[in-house]
């Protein structure tokens, strides 16, 4: 594109379209005026070859008159007749003296000069004539030496033709210049001669200034329209026309050459011309800056949309001015409302993305902006975030509907507004409070929650006709001279909301050191899942030793994770992560179908064990999951059985008693892990359909010391067995508590005193080898020696 500005190309297309008709009625103007003033020159011209032509009529009418009177004198006759050359003579100059004529000559019968001109053009006249035969008298042009003549001839007769009076008159330049003064206008006029077709001839200042092909194509051309044309010269262009004379020789031919020089017939119009000019170039100058001015102010209105639709992208207002009334007004107005609807929308959208919809009141993003503004201001003086917890929110919601939950929230929100007039409150999620509150020194922190707690642990009357016993929790961050991020603020008064709620306190103040095991949570997460993918997770097993049968009937299996830098990673830790991130489906499959694996290598080995499998009280709920882990068990060549806790299925009875009879239909042994952790009545056991008790080992390890505890431990697997269960007691670390549990009539012992968790590889050697390996030191029966007994 050659023009880069709309501006500039509507000026160059205006200012050329209107130049180029400027130029155009100039041209026609000066067309008209040259014209004009060429046919005004023509008619001259014209005017002045008639009266050449009147003039050459009289003079050869008078020059005639004589010399055929002279013709005719009976003795001018004879004395010819008879060569009487002495009175030709005298009637001759007589005649020529006294009618005071030129130049002139008599033929005699032989066609020579008798008397008069005998020179050049006496020859030349005798010569022209030889060839006439007239019997009247005859005129034309002789030319001599390029110098025209007009001559008369009248015959001789008597009867026959005896000779010729000629009379003759040179055509010389004042005859010319009478003939120039006649004319209104200075032509100049002048008598071309042509020989037998030669170059034509005439005075020298006349013919030198033109070329001699152009002069003899102009006369050719002139003579045949008849009309006045253009011919250049060497004086520049002449509007001239030529008008053919007689001749009296054959041979010759001769023109009367008229011509005006073209600047000179315009010269009158010269001023004219020059106003024309003048006119043109202020038309021109009118049109450049009309054009410039038509294409400013259409652009102009142009370039304020685009400013005004810049600003708009910007941010900033963009409205248009109005000026004018056309169609740029009307698209400016439709800009200016689509602007003004633009902004009343962004207006909406921030409004609305710094706003809690349901109760109208600022949003976590809403809180960071302040925080970020407070923070900006300094924090020389300190800066608190307290964010507050609605305790059981969601019972409350699930109890009196959504609303009467968000109202609940309005109200706290008024409560707190009214104690704290300059703390900002808004709501970070559906059962949270955020309050920043600055100026706040370190100390004025903790008071500041209670003070806020205070407030709020109480009867709230909710509506109108409903009140409702608030709990809440505060955790409370604090800041001076120090300037961390929002968001992160926020995130560490929320951290320490739930430290408050684990810690089941109140108040927590962020704590720095439990922030860090979380971050490393955090990482530890991503590393566990990077771990499942590879497989890189193992299982050990650790050996149950049946007092019965007097060996070892099972193992259990237990998960394993040697991180490539932690080193073994501790389960309780993982298996709570997996736990919490749903990670434990994968990890459960993958230790189903490594024991599985085992089971089988067990089994070629020659030995037949059953298997137990930590199945998490998450896993319970999960319908899908567990006809898959049962659809894997199907293909066990030997018994599983699945611990799983006891406070997995207190917590969700239905469905756990569910889930076990299922397990249980299909072949699976299940186990009550960790019994005596879980708070639950023993009568509560009755409903659980389960085959194995196994005694949490805080009770077993404190079974040789503790009187109570060996009394719980016994009535427990009294209980179990009059339920129909077997019992395992986990934790056998001592021979002691390995042979009072057997008095007890404890059915499995399992603990590190047997052996520690370890992998198949060390599973598949213990087996072979357990002879005397606890008896020294421990003095428990061995599977070799009990086995060798029976
Ligand atoms: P748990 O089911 O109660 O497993 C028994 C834990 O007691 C094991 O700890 C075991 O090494 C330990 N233990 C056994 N005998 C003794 C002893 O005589 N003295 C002491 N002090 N400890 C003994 P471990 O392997 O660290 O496992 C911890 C918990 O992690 C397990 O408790 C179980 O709840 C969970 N867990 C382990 N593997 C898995 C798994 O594959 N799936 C699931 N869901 N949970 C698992
Ligand atoms: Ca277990
Ligand atoms: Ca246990």
């Amino acid at each position: 594109m050659i023009f880069k500005r709309l501006s500039t190309k509507l000026s160059v297309m205006f200012g050329g379209l209107f130049s180029v008709a400027l130029l155009m009625i100039a041209l026609a103007c000066y067309m008209a005026v040259v014209s004009y003033a060429r046919s005004s020159v023509q008619k001259e011209l014209q005017a002045s070859a008639s009266v050449f032509n009147r003039i050459w009529t009289l003079k050869s009418d008078s020059l005639q008159t004589n010399a055929v009177l002279l013709s005719r004198d009976f003795g001018f006759k004879s004395a010819l007749a008879t060569k009487d050359t002495a009175t030709v003579e005298s009637a001759f100059t007589n005649l020529q003296s006294r009618l005071n004529i030129e130049t002139g000559l008599i033929i005699g019968p032989d066609g020579q000069p008798v008397v008069g001109e005998k020179g050049d053009l006496g020859r030349a006249l005798a010569g022209a004539l030889a060839a006439k035969n007239e019997f009247n008298a005859i005129n034309g042009i002789v030319a001599v030496d390029s110098h025209p003549y007009q001559a008369v001839a009248a015959p001789v007769m008597a009867p026959d033709r005896q000779g010729w009076v000629v009379f003759a008159q040179r055509l010389d330049d004042a005859e010319m210049q009478n003939l120039q003064g006649l004319s209104s206008i200075p032509i100049k006029a002048s008598i071309l001669t042509q020989a037998r077709g030669g170059l034509w001839l005439g005075p020298q200042e006349q013919v030198n200034d033109y070329k001699p092909s152009t002069l003899s194509f102009f006369i050719d051309q002139s003579l045949h329209t008849n009309a006045a044309s253009m011919i250049k010269s060497g004086h520049g262009t002449m509007i001239a026309v030529a008008t053919s004379l007689p001749n009296l020789d054959g041979h010759q031919k001769s023109v009367l050459l008229l011509s005006y020089p073209l600047n000179a017939a315009l010269k009158s119009y010269q001023p004219l011309l020059t106003v024309l000019l003048g006119i043109g170039l202020f038309g021109l100058m009118c049109v450049v800056m009309c054009s410039l001015y038509l294409a400013r102010s259409l652009t102009r209105p142009i370039l304020a949309l685009k400013d005004a639709a810049f600003a708009l992208r910007d941010g900033r207002p963009g409205q248009v001015k109005i000026t004018t009334h056309d169609e740029m007004a009307d698209l400016a107005s439709a800009f200016n409302d689509m602007a003004v609807s633009i902004e009343d929308r962004e207006r909406d959208i921030t409004r609305l993305a710094k706003t809690d919809v349901a109760t109208d009141l600022p949003n976590r993003s809403a809180f960071e902006d302040h925080i970020a503004n407070v923070r900006d201001k300094g924090t020389e003086n300190g800066v608190v975030v307290v964010c507050i917890g609605i305790d059981r929110y969601t019972h409350i919601r699930a109890v009196w509907g959504v609303s009467y939950a968000h109202t609940l929230v309005s109200r706290l929100q008024d409560i707190l507004a009214r104690i704290f007039s300059n703390a900002y409150i808004a709501r970070l999620s559906a059962d949270t409070l955020g309050l920043c509150l600055s100026p706040c020194e370190a100390a004025q922190a903790l008071p500041l929650a209670r003070a806020i707690a205070a407030r709020l642990d109480k009867r709230i009357k909710v509506t109108d006709d409903q009140s409702l016993d608030v709990m809440v929790s505060l955790g409370v961050y604090h800041i001076v001279n120090s300037r961390p991020a929002p968001d992160e603020m926020i995130e560490r008064a929320l951290i320490a909301l739930d430290q408050a709620r684990a810690g089941k306190a109140k108040i927590a103040l962020f704590d720095p050191r439990t922030y860090s095991e979380l971050a490393d949570t955090l990482l530890l997460t991503d590393q566990l899942y990077a771990a499942l993918a590879s497989k890189a997770l193992q299982v050990w097993y650790q050996p149950k030793f049946s007092y019965r049968e007097g060996r070892v009937t099972a193992v259990e299996a237990l998960v394993r994770w040697n991180h490539p830098e932690r080193g073994f990673v501790s389960p309780q830790r993982f298996v709570a992560i997996a736990e919490e991130t749903g990670a434990i489906r994968d990890l459960t499959t993958q230790v189903l179908q490594t024991c599985l694996a085992d089971q089988g290598r067990l089994k070629s080995a020659g030995f037949d064990l059953d298997i137990s499998i930590n199945y998490s009280g998450r896993l319970l709920s999960d319908e899908a999951y567990n006809a898959m882990a049962l659809s894997l068990c199907d293909q066990a060549v030997g018994q599983i059985c699945l611990e799983i806790t006891e406070t997995a299925v207190i917590e969700d009875p239905k469905i756990g008693l569910e889930a076990i009879n299922t397990f249980r239909s299909r072949g699976l042994e299940i186990s009550i892990d960790d019994f005596g952790t879980g708070l639950s009545s023993l009568a509560y056991l009755k409903q659980i359909p389960a085959n194995e008790l196994k005694i949490d080992r805080s009770f077993i390890m404190e079974i040789e010391s503790g009187q109570r505890d060996a009394l719980l431990v016994r009535s427990t697997i009294d209980l179990a067995h009059g339920l129909g269960m077997k019992v395992t007691a986990e934790g056998v670390e001592t021979a002691a508590s390995f042979t009072l549990l057997q008095s007890m009539g404890c059915d499995i012992a399992q603990g590190y005193g047997i052996a520690k968790p370890m992998p198949f590889g060390e599973l598949v050697l213990f087996l072979n080898d357990f002879i005397g390996v606890g008896e020294a030191k421990t003095k428990m029966p061995t599977y070799r020696n009990r086995k060798a007994a029976s």
